[in-house]
């Protein structure tokens, strides 16, 4: 391996003018696609600041909302989800024109509650 540059070989002076000038082209687009993607960074930034802001003011009005109806926020959630046909404890499809899913319901029969009064513990 020669010591000095200039004694290499034509080829071998080629070669490496070739690769420092894809170095080059390779540093120049890098540049440039980390400015892009700088810019786009602060363009989405801005975006999930304006996301945020929106969240928060629907949540809040969605607060008020219901202080004005009156009812709590659990209310207002059982509420929901009646009205989408969930079970009001687990959110899974409740039975027809009940508010609660089948598992729920059998918890929250009648025996249940007695055997809750008479502090039978349940399986
Ligand atoms: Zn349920």
């Amino acid at each position: 391996m020669s010591d000095s540059i200039d004694e290499l070989p034509p080829e071998e002076h080629k070669r490496i003018n070739l690769l420092s000038e894809q170095a080059r082209v390779a540093k120049d687009r890098y540049a440039r696609e980390s400015a892009k993607l700088k810019a786009d960074m602060a363009h989405m930034r801005g975006l999930l600041v304006n996301l945020k802001r929106e969240a928060t003011d629907a949540r809040k009005a969605h607060v008020e909302a219901y202080t004005a109806l009156g009812i709590s926020r659990q209310r207002e959630w059982q509420r929901a989800r009646t009205s989408k046909g969930q079970c009001r404890l687990c959110g899974d499809p409740s039975e027809p024109d009940e508010k609660h899913c089948a598992k729920h319901l059998s918890h929250l029969s009648v025996n249940v509650k007695q055997a809750k009064k008479a502090r039978i513990v349940q399986p």
